[in-house]
């Protein structure tokens, strides 16, 4: 897929994206008065933002896309939204209730719709960063959805891997790495070979229909999975992304989640090569979140 908006660097070939101007100026992860000066909390957000979408709640809007102030890319590249899980300030996942993540997880799949099925041709990007380790700039959790203007160059290799007729998954990724826990329909494991602390999720069997029951199912285990996982780790960071094609394959490719415990930043050795480095066995580590699960 060619990417037609982006420049690339001419010695990589890597794509790159335009942020806007200013960024970084509303920084407040690390602030004192962050809680107080948060611009997501429920009574500057309806003044500050524009609102795309709300999810329905009793009362009130419950959880909330709005334009991002400073997008990774321009209005001509593509889009970029901020997903707020509560207009109180809860700053981790295990913050919310289970309602409430199930109820965004379900969420995120109303917006990767509308932006998959805009007039625009995008790919849409789903993922939640919290902690400063993860590149937070506000402490108050939320998601990103960014629609690119191509499918990014690692997406395409990875999403072979996954099709239906020879699916590393169902061919047991998830099945001889270590499993960390199985609950309802999905697999959590901690593959081997890769960046240290990494989780996938993925339903059991071959499921590329990603609904939004299934994303509601799922918002417990996440935040149990990111709650143990980050505690085996010693650190309160993560990041969390959703592999699943809106737009291509959609019919074939296994969807799937990654969750990192973020400790340390990326090592110059995989910025220089791409090549991951953990730092712990993977068995041991499946067995240690495993424990943190089951003492809850
Ligand atoms: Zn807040
Ligand atoms: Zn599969």
């Amino acid at each position: 897929m060619e990417s037609f908006a982006l420049p690339r660097d001419p010695l990589t070939g890597r794509p790159s994206l335009r942020q806007a101007e200013g960024s970084g100026s509303g920084r407040l992860i690390g602030n004192p008065r962050a809680r107080e000066l948060c611009p997501f909390c429920d009574s500057q957000i309806e003044q500050q933002v524009d609102r795309i979408a709300a999810a329905a709640g009793l009362d009130h809007w419950m959880a909330a896309s709005v334009r991002n102030k400073w997008p990774v890319l321009t209005e001509d590249q593509g889009r970029h939204e901020v997903l707020l899980p509560c207009l109180r300030h809860a700053e981790r996942l295990w913050d919310l209730t289970d309602g409430e993540v199930a109820r965004f997880l379900a969420f995120w799949h109303r917006r990767l719709e509308a932006c998959a099925a805009g007039e625009r041709d995008l790919f849409p990007l789903m993922i939640m960063n919290q902690g400063e380790m993860a590149g937070c700039s506000q402490p108050h959790l939320h998601s990103q959805l960014i629609g690119l203007p191509a499918e990014p160059d690692s997406w395409g290799p990875r999403r072979k891997r996954v099709r239906a007729r020879d699916c590393v998954i169902c061919r047991g990724d998830g099945t001889t790495s270590p499993i960390i826990t199985r609950q309802g329909e999905f697999t959590v494991w901690a593959p081997y070979h890769c960046r240290t602390g990494l989780i996938r999720i993925a339903p059991e069997s071959h499921t590329s229909a990603l609904s939004a029951e299934q994303l509601r199912e799922l918002g417990p285990l996440v935040r149990r999975v990111a709650r143990a996982s980050t505690t085996v780790m010693g650190t309160l960071d993560c990041s969390l992304m959703l592999f699943a094609w809106f737009r291509l394959d959609r019919a074939a490719a296994h969807w799937h989640l990654e969750l990192v415990p973020r400790k340390t930043a990326i090592a110059t050795v995989e910025l220089s090569t791409g090549f991951s480095i953990s730092s712990i066995d993977a068995s041991a580590y499946a067995a240690a979140v495993s424990r943190a699960l089951t003492r809850g």
